[in-house]
């Protein structure tokens, strides 16, 4: 695995190549991004931010949310997948605010995971994009693009928020995140498109998988041997040829 130098020169020069870098899903407060962000378990931030609209706007804040139920939700979020599951979180998430929290959304770690729906990757991305406080979420983008770079060596994603907050400074946390979420989604997809990325030099999955691959000599397909003609011109009985001329001589 790279050293911290190292990790923060790859990030150095990946950074130009998604100036901007930051969580698709629109919002407003930490309340909106907190649903926005649970919305977003296996669906898109495109088809989540089709549907945060209309919610926002019925449920401006935690103690309207709260006061809904999971029938009048379900139809709302439907779009977004696993909408039973999302509802209940939504639901759980909106009362606990209410009850533990006076309808605020913490600032903290420990308090956000305790929360209904929300895990460590939740809590971290609205920790870093609407509280203030430096969070690295680590979605399965992150986790690939880490461990192809060799920025990160683990497939647990609590080892490699571990490894990259080690490397990173504090303030830079959530924009590495942001920048390995968007290098994941355009250029270092499952099939990486290697020949536009900034940081090819640096790549170790590069060096040793997709270059070895490339020099790879190519191997001659091989010529089918022609078959050999029926030796009286006639095809052989029984073969769907021969019923295919019986057929035609009827
Ligand atoms: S060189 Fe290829 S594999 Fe490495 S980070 Fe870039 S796109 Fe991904």
């Amino acid at each position: 695995m790279k050293s911290a130098r190292d990790t923060r020169d790859v990030l150095d020069t990946l950074e130009p190549q998604h100036p901007g870098a930051d969580t698709e899903l629109h919002f407003t407060t930490a309340f909106e991004l907190l649903t926005a962000t649970i919305l977003s378990a296996q669906s898109t931030d495109a088809l989540v931010n089709t549907v945060t609209p209309a919610l926002f706007k019925r449920y401006p804040n935690a103690r309207a949310l709260a006061q809904a139920t999971t029938d009048e939700l379900e139809p709302q979020i439907h779009s977004t997948g696993f909408f039973r599951a999302k509802s209940k979180s939504l639901l759980g998430m909106a009362q606990a605010l209410v009850e533990h929290h006076g309808g605020e959304v913490p600032n903290t770690m420990a308090a956000l995971v305790e929360l209904p729906g929300v895990g460590r990757k939740t809590a971290n991305v609205v920790l870093g994009h609407a509280l203030g406080v430096p969070g690295l979420p680590v979605d399965r983008h992150v986790l690939r693009v880490a461990n192809r770079i060799g920025i990160a060596e683990s497939d647990d994603p609590i080892v490699v928020e571990q490894q990259l907050c080690a490397a990173m400074p504090p303030e830079r946390w959530t924009r590495t995140s942001d920048t390995l979420i968007l290098h994941g989604r355009r250029i270092c997809r499952p099939k990486p498109l290697c020949d536009q990325c900034f940081i090819v030099d640096e790549c170790d999955y590069f060096r040793t998988v997709v270059s070895v691959e490339r020099d790879r000599p190519v191997k001659k397909p091989k010529t089918e041997k022609p078959k050999a003609k029926p030796k009286n011109g006639r095809p052989k009985a029984g073969s769907g040829e021969t019923r295919r001329v019986r057929k035609a001589r009827r």
